[in-house]
């Protein structure tokens, strides 16, 4: 059972199905007040049907959704989208194209006369910095300043809820940084309970306080997004967020063997296929200066990719056959292809997950 204490979201073994495609199956999981939540995870993975469900523009099949201690969705009631007190923000920002943007904002602020609506319209797009086009038509504005009036909109009237459908995507990369920087500037000063889908693992764990991380209609793990980069409950969650380096083989004596040395697999069983993965980050490369130091195993350079903000090398270790694995050093790391390197690793960014016999046959190296 989830923690429901001062969950403003709770999603209660939910299930939802279109025809006999089953694109939910038994979802459950909080999102706190005040917190941004990503829910994340590959396409077709369900994150937008579940955030449709939240905001009632999905009904609900099985389970039960509670919106600020109300069940607003269960089998036989559905509580109207509009009384959910919950705003969306859209994929394609779903603006209304006869009204401008003080129309578009003031839509949805309700209970108020029209001098209070106005009001708070002009408060919240001056929030969203988009003052100058109050009187502005949607066509007229770039993809970024229609984020911002879709934001200002679904925030005017204060919802105990935000939902945001991949709120960034139909933007180029610089401009994406951008706005993405300024959303969380406005959700954080306003103190909006948040939650995002997005299938881009950077981003999420850019932005969120936690992260859902689902796979094929399920939730495979939730928590911050430093404990899912460090501590993945599976080969599918640490695969997620980054590119891995990836080895086969069996436990023995609760290790198992990979070209750097024994990994630990404590908890699984004597003679256990298993699959050890470790992230490029986690191998520390140093110059060869006579034999390999203790722990190290040797290295031929294959290539040397400088990135950003770090050095993306390809390793050949051992033979000329020898098995190819990803470094990634952080800055420039000097190094020329043919070089001799030591490669030790971080054994606390390296995990073992039991592999299932038919896996273990035909993913063998
Ligand atoms: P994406 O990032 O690609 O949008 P997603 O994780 O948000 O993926 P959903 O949009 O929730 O996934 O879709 C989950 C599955 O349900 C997909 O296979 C999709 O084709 C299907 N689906 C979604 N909406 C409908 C619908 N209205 N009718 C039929 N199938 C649907």
């Amino acid at each position: 059972m989830i923690d429901s204490g001062s969950d403003v979201l709770r999603f209660e073994g939910v299930s939802h199905a279109f025809g006999a495609e089953r694109v939910l199956d038994d979802v459950s999981f909080g999102a706190r007040s005040g917190e941004l939540l990503c829910l994340l995870g590959p396409s077709g993975c369900g994150k937008t049907t579940a955030l449709r469900l939240a905001a009632g523009l999905e009904e609900l099949q099985t389970g039960r959704i509670v919106v600020d201690g109300l069940a607003v969705a269960r089998p036989g009631v559905q509580v109207a989208p509009e009384k959910r007190n919950v705003g969306m923000v859209f994929q394609d920002y779903a603006l209304f194209p006869h009204l401008d943007v003080l129309g578009n904002v003031a839509f949805g602020i309700r209970d108020r006369d029209t001098e209070a609506r106005r009001k708070r319209a002009f408060e919240v797009i001056e929030q969203v910095g988009m003052r100058r086009f109050a009187d502005a038509y949607p066509h007229t504005l770039s993809g970024g300043q229609q984020q911002r009036v879709a934001l200002a909109r679904a925030l005017a009237p204060k919802p105990r809820l935000l939902l945001l459908d991949e709120p960034f995507s139909g933007l180029d990369a610089r401009l994406r940084a951008q706005i993405r920087d300024e959303t969380l500037n406005v959700v954080r000063e306003t103190g909006t309970s948040t939650v995002i889908v997005t299938h881009d693992p950077e981003e999420a764990m850019y932005m969120a306080d936690r992260i859902a991380l689902m796979n094929a209609g399920r939730i495979e793990q939730i928590g911050s997004p430093v404990e899912l980069y460090t501590k993945p409950v599976s080969a599918f969650a640490a695969m997620f967020f980054s590119s891995i380096n990836r080895f086969v083989g069996r436990v023995v004596d609760r290790q198992v063997s990979t070209p750097f040395g024994r990994v630990a697999a404590s908890g699984l069983a004597e003679g256990q296929h298993v699959e050890v993965l470790i992230r490029p980050e986690a191998l520390h490369v140093t110059r060869t200066a006579g034999s390999p130091a203790v722990g190290a195993a040797r290295a031929e350079v294959l290539s040397v990719r400088t990135l950003r903000r770090a050095t993306l090398l390809h390793l050949c270790c051992g033979d000329i056959d020898g098995t190819h694995v990803h470094a990634r050093v952080p800055g420039r790391y000097d190094a020329a292809v043919g070089d001799q390197v030591d490669v030790a690793v971080d054994r606390s960014l390296a995990y073992v997950f039991p592999l299932d016999a038919a896996s273990a046959t035909s993913r063998k190296p």
